[in-house]
């Protein structure tokens, strides 16, 4: 189900603030200020739908979708990456394949 991807005016700012979001929720995280952290998230998923834009794979591997955490894990285990949340022990498989990286 690959359509080519034609990002409106919108999404392209959307996209823009969810990146600008998750960064946020991981400086946030950094300096354990954890409430921050759900709010910048749970923020950027509500862009996410309201304009009907994806999270992108790699922001979304960095946190929990479930808790809204930054405490993960990541295991890879080719050709998958797995992320467990450290909170509440949620898993998700991620392929790796179709990414050139490694
Ligand atoms: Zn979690």
């Amino acid at each position: 189900m690959k359509k080519e991807k034609k990002l409106k005016p919108v999404q392209k700012i959307a996209l823009e603030r969810i990146h600008r979001l998750v960064e946020l929720a991981k400086k946030m995280q950094e300096e354990g200020k954890e409430n921050y952290v759900k709010r910048y998230l749970t923020l950027a998923k509500k862009i996410s739908e309201k304009y009907t834009t994806q999270i992108p794979t790699e922001l979304k591997q960095n946190y929990c979708k479930k808790c809204y955490s930054m405490n993960i894990i990541q295991i890879k285990q080719k050709p998958f990456l797995i992320t467990k949340c450290e909170k509440c022990g949620f898993e998700k498989k991620y392929s790796l394949e179709g990414k050139k990286k490694e």
